[in-house]
C-alpha cells in the first residue's frame, strides 16, 4: 500500500466517524460504499505493480542476453558471465534453460539438444585430452 492509499484510507475512516456521530446513516453507506472502492483500487494497483516488475525484468534480461550463434549467455552489470542457457528452449518456450555440461559439449535436459563446445569453454581436462588425442592421431599417421 502506498502512501496515498493510507492517507486516504485514514480520512475516511475520520469522515465515517464523523457521519457517525451526526447519526447520519446514508453518509455511514456512502462512506463504506468508498471504502470498498479504495481496498479495489489497491489490488487493482498491486496487481498492475506485479505485472511492471514483470516487464522490467523480461526487459532487463533482454538486455543481458546474448546470442552467440549456439546459445545463450546472460552479461551481468559486474561484468560476470552467466550461463549458457538453451537456444530451443528460449526462442520456442522462452523458458531459460541451464545447459549442463559434458565432455565436449552442452546439454539440455530438457529438450535434450546438445551444443558443440567452443575452445574457450573447454575445461582444462578436456583440453588436455583433446591435445593427447591429437597427439595420437599425429603419431598414428606418421606409423603408416
Ligand atoms: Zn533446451
Amino acid at each position: 500500500m502506498g502512501i496515498g492509499a493510507k492517507a486516504l484510507k485514514d480520512n475516511l475512516e475520520a469522515v465515517y466517524e464523523l457521519a457517525k456521530r451526526a447519526a447520519n446513516l446514508e453518509l455511514q453507506e456512502k462512506i463504506m460504499g468508498l471504502r470498498e472502492q479504495v481496498l479495489e483500487i489497491e489490488n487493482e494497483n498491486l496487481h498492475l505493480r506485479l505485472k511492471n516488475k514483470e516487464l522490467e525484468e523480461g526487459l532487463k534480461l533482454k538486455e543481458q542476453l546474448n546470442f552467440d550463434g549456439r546459445i545463450y549467455w546472460l552479461h551481468k552489470e559486474n561484468g560476470s558471465k552467466e550461463g549458457p542457457f538453451c537456444q530451443v528452449c528460449k526462442d520456442k518456450a522462452s523458458i531459460m534453460t541451464r545447459l549442463q555440461s559434458y565432455p565436449y559439449k552442452w546439454s539440455c535436459l530438457v529438450c535434450k539438444n546438445t551444443y558443440e563446445k567452443a575452445p574457450e569453454e573447454l575445461t582444462d581436462d578436456e583440453k588436455r585430452k583433446g591435445i593427447l588425442q591429437e597427439s595420437i592421431r599425429a603419431i598414428n599417421i606418421h606409423g603408416r
